[in-house]
């Protein structure tokens, strides 16, 4: 089967074409056609962050084109797509109903089913597309509006174990970016800055650590930045770098100590299995101390260490193709009641567990 798949639930507009011989019981090798990503980071880097009504008018105009490039990419055209697979949640509720409207469209006028997929069953299953991972696994998703730890048992199966009660980790680097002067998006300059810094200049707090609830929280963090900066400005080019490196330096410890709760839980839920995987997801996974702290708790642990390429760990179109492959392939797809479904802004993974249904009419 061949699934189109269309993403726009945030700043990408994306889509992609993924091939997967269904006749098989396991996964065989799904390939990946064509995986077309245009990303407005340049409309909104003046503003500091996403801006939701310039994301939404951006999807407009770069939709149809960025679809087109997805099919002529694949070699292929909608006459042999089997199925056409949208994001329909959760997300910036503009870029959502152009995407699955657009969709819903092409679907339509191409008598195909169409698919309603949760943004974050797109990021869960990702590491079976890219890595044939076996259910269950464990998954780590953290980008700029999600930091979650999420029990995957199978399609449809999703158990959040852990979530952020304020600030999400990608947010958390972004705004400490902007606090000091450092250009949007955030993550990647405060990662640049803190190669030449001193970590262990600035003792920042690790919010949570020790806690027995496996959640995360950074607005702690960020606001002892703050402090730290107020407290010595004007900032010299050492200070930034030593600022960003001590403040890696503690994510990387809180993020340690979370994820370490959530392995031994894990573990003892499954106490037989051979070699349990942790799975990270989300732009922040960029971060090399990040990886680096989190495939050292992973050898302690005895876990399997996956982090999919970046290309398909940030938003994409080709892990919404393929939720939309795992969907079919289990049964547990609605495309009957998919025509009537409306983008829903926030929409937990918990909530995806059985088919979807029509909502919001
Ligand atoms: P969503 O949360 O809906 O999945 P998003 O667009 O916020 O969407 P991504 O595109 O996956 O998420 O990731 C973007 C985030 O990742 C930004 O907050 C960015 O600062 C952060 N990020 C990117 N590269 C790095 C890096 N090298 N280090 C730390 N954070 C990074
Ligand atoms: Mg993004
Ligand atoms: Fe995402």
């Amino acid at each position: 089967i061949r699934v189109l798949g269309i993403e726009t639930s945030c700043d990408e507009t994306a889509a992609s074409v993924v091939a997967f011989d269904s006749g098989a019981s396991e996964i065989r090798s799904p390939k990946i056609l064509s995986n077309t990503v245009l990303s407005q980071i340049a409309e909104h880097a003046a503003f500091g962050g996403v801006v939701p009504e310039i994301a939404a008018r951006a999807h407009v105009e770069a939709l149809d084109g960025i679809v087109e490039a997805a099919l002529a990419d694949a070699g292929t055209d909608l006459s042999e797509i089997d199925a056409v697979a949208a994001t329909a949640g959760p997300g910036l509720v503009g870029g959502l109903i152009v995407g699955l409207m657009t969709a819903k469209a092409i679907a339509a006028a191409a008598g195909k089913p169409l698919l309603a997929i949760n943004h974050l069953e797109g990021h869960a299953l990702t590491a079976r597309l890219t890595d044939g991972l076996e259910f269950p696994y464990l998954l780590l998703l953290v980008s700029g509006g999600h930091t979650q730890i999420v029990r995957v048992a199978g399609v449809g199966d999703y158990q959040r174990w852990a979530t952020t009660i304020d600030d999400a980790l990608g947010e958390a680097f972004d705004k400490t970016a902007k606090m000091l002067g450092l250009p949007y998006p955030g993550g990647p300059n405060v990662e640049k800055a803190a190669e030449k810094g001193d970590a262990a200049r600035f003792a920042f707090p690790r919010p949570m650590k020790g806690a027995t609830q496996p959640d995360f929280s950074f607005s702690g963090l960020k606001t002892a930045v703050r402090q730290a900066a107020s407290a010595i400005a004007p900032l010299t080019e050492k200070d930034v770098a030593d600022i960003c490196a001590s403040f890696q330096a503690a994510v990387a410890d809180a993020l340690q100590d979370r994820v370490r709760r959530a392995l031994e839980r894990f573990r003892a839920e499954f106490p037989d299995m051979k070699a349990p995987a942790l799975v990270v997801a989300g732009g922040v996974a960029a971060n090399r101390t990040i990886k680096v702290a989190l495939e050292a708790l992973c050898r302690d642990a005895g876990f399997r260490f996956v982090a999919p390429p970046l290309k398909l760990c940030t938003d994409n179109a080709a892990m919404i193709a393929w939720a939309g492959i795992e969907r079919l392939s289990a049964g547990l797809a609605d495309t009957e009641n998919s025509f009537a479904f409306v983008p829903r802004s926030r929409w937990p993974l918990d909530g995806v567990s059985t088919p979807v249904v029509g909502s919001g009419r």
